[in-house]
């Protein structure tokens, strides 16, 4: 049994379809990567997964069970997190306050508390009473992965996360990533950046107007291919 799957997964904002009936699965310990254009439809898979889209009950299911109605803090208790697009740090608050706030909705116990944060990011502790606005963007980005840790997810899911920051600064982001895994969580990447995605993605879904247009694993799909998936046949 897959660790999280869709089925038939649609979604709507008001009368606008965003998703057309998409299957993903995610097997327990797997890293995924969702690619594709501007408006494929990334963002609400992941939004919809997190509970910020509720949906039908049976179109997804944790463990087999189905979690599609759920709104997004009990989501996060059945150890779903998210790290958003454009990090939404708390501005007021402290890098440490934010981190705070995602343990919240912890489901149990697990790896992931400040000092095991602070571990995999130490310029965070460094920085832990400065507000999480001045920070770097990179910086900002490792706060919002830390805050999602901090609930100890099972299912860890990234929006973006290379978006705007400077090459070095996404490596570094992306070396903590096999520190997330020995944790224990399966990972949802969405990604721009392809060739980030490919290097650290199991398997890569592509999608195409609210559709998935290609799957597979990194080796066994062509440029040609992903070509054809994100911008469709010519
Ligand atoms: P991007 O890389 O631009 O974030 P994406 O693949 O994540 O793209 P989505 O943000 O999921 O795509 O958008 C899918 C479609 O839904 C697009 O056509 C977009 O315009 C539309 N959409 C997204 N958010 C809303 C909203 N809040 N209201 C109405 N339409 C929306």
């Amino acid at each position: 049994m897959a660790l999280l799957e869709t089925r038939k997964l649609t979604a709507f904002y008001r009368d606008f379809q965003a998703l057309f009936g998409v299957d993903i699965r995610l097997e327990e310990g797997e890293t995924l990567a969702i690619i594709g254009a501007n408006g494929a439809g990334k963002t609400t898979l992941l939004r919809s997964l997190s509970g910020l889209i509720t949906n039908q009950p049976g179109h997804i299911l944790l463990d087999g069970r189905p979690i599609g109605a759920m709104p997004a803090p009990d989501v996060v208790a059945q150890g779903i997190a998210m790290v958003p697009e454009g990090r939404k740090l708390f501005p007021s608050l402290t890098v440490e306050e934010n981190l705070q706030i995602g343990a919240y909705g912890r489901s149990g116990s697990g790896t992931w508390t400040l000092g095991t944060v602070y571990d995999l990011f130490p310029v965070l502790k460094e920085r832990r009473n400065s507000p999480g606005t001045a920070l770097s963007g990179g910086q900002q980005q490792m706060v919002a992965i830390g805050r999602a840790l901090m609930s100890n997810p099972r299912v860890l899911l990234c929006d973006e996360i290379s978006l705007g920051l400077a090459p070095v600064v996404i490596k570094d982001i992306y070396a903590a990533f096999p520190r997330i895994r020995e944790a224990g969580a399966s990972i949802i990447i969405v990604e721009q950046d392809i060739g980030q995605a490919l290097k650290v993605a199991d398997r890569v879904y592509c999608m195409m107007e609210g559709r998935i247009t290609l799957s597979g694993m990194p080796g066994a799909i062509s440029r040609d291919d992903i070509h054809a998936a994100y911008f469709g046949a010519h």
